[in-house]
């Protein structure tokens, strides 16, 4: 027969390696199955004989890999009867949780920090439907407040502290294996509270351990450089940086990740805001791919690792982009200044603005 059946989401397709029965009704919205992509232009103008992939979680049905977690988290909630989900989000998981509890038909409530999350994120979470908490204050103390008010309002968690969320993250470990036939060398990432590093070393144990493959990456974990508690050893209270979707001091995933490092003989570094911004406007100019700023932070990383050789020449390489581009247009449109020409409405001003730009 010339068609494969429909793709139904991540938990229909690994149902047996996720907590789930027969009868589980399964929220989903399409998720995972995102493309790993080859990247072509980048790896042959730094002159690296490197496999470099990224996989490409913006392409998740709310545009990041949040929704991987998230149709585990909601499909549970709602089995155990819950009618409300709650969390803190820098952005992504406030939209993603909207965009379940609507499919789930029950409430999403999210506390967001003010003036610190990208356009494309809030307008998700106000289209669907979620009651918008905006606190005068950071993502760190939104999450103090979440789990404080959890203990005595009947609400389900769905931060990644809710562990359907990394059981559902961990199956973007298995489809890149499934697509090299192997693990690769190396797998980086931007990390936040370090839930989904922790969650992709689960997916890559999980098939080493079942004998699917024999290998394991080294697990890098980049941080921004004004929000990296992992580079300083210590929780950090004022975190600051561009990519607000990882502007967080308190990672939730703090004990997990740093076993993580060490179970994978791996590292955290650190990246500037400059150089998370350089990486994306590269790959959206080199390679057509466009990322939202936090998710750069692996490639930024990975390319000076490359550079320094750190990464050795040879290795194979994927680095997770974590959310798409769209979520946050202010700050792509910034980097862009006198972008945009403005000419009449003619075709001789038409056409030599093409002829002087051809060059
Ligand atoms: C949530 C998020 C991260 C950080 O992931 P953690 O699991 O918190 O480490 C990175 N990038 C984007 C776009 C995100 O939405």
């Amino acid at each position: 027969m010339p068609f494969r059946p429909r793709y139904t989401g991540l938990i229909d397709k690994y149902r047996d390696r996720l907590p789930v029965h027969d009868d589980t009704r399964i929220i989903s919205l399409g998720e995972g199955n995102t493309p790993l992509i080859r990247l072509n232009n980048i790896p042959r103008e730094c002159g690296r004989d490197i496999d470099l992939y990224v996989k490409y979680e913006g392409l998740n049905p709310t545009g990041s890999f949040k929704d991987r977690g998230m149709t585990m988290a909601v499909t549970k909630a709602v089995e155990d009867g819950c009618k409300a989900v709650i969390c803190a989000s820098t952005g992504n998981t406030s939209a993603s949780a909207a965009a379940y509890a609507a499919r789930a038909g029950i409430a999403a409530f999210v506390l967001i920090p003010e003036g610190k999350i990208a356009l494309g994120k809030l307008a998700q979470a106000m289209i669907h439907g979620a009651v918008v908490l905006q606190i005068r204050g950071n993502f760190d103390e939104g999450m103090r407040l979440v789990k404080e008010v959890a203990q005595n309002t009947p609400v389900t968690i769905v931060n990644s502290i809710n562990p359907f969320r990394l059981q559902g993250q961990k199956t973007a470990a298995f489809e890149i294996i499934e697509e090299l036939e192997r693990a690769p060398d190396f797998h980086c990432l931007p990390v936040g509270n370090a839930g989904n590093i922790s969650a992709h070393w689960m997916g890559y144990s999980e098939y080493l351990e079942h004998g699917i493959v024999n290998n394991r990456p080294r697990m890098i974990g980049y941080q921004a450089s004004g929000a990296a508690p992992f580079l300083r050893g210590a929780m950090i209270d004022n975190p600051d940086t561009v990519a607000t979707a990882i502007r967080i001091g308190h990672p939730q995933s703090w004990e997990l990740a740093w076993k993580v490092r060490e179970g994978s003989d791996g590292w955290f570094d650190e990246c500037s805001d400059e150089e998370i911004l350089a990486a994306q406007k590269l790959l959206t100019e080199k390679e057509g791919i466009f990322c939202e700023p936090a998710s750069a932070t692996s490639l930024a990383g990975a390319l000076r690792d490359i550079d320094s050789g750190k990464i050795p020449a040879g290795s194979s390489v994927v680095c997770t982009l974590t959310g798409h581009g769209l979520k946050d247009p202010d700050t792509a449109i910034r980097q862009c200044a006198g972008g945009v020409i403005s000419v009449d409405a003619a075709l001789g001003p038409v056409r030599d603005a093409i002829v002087e730009n051809l060059a």
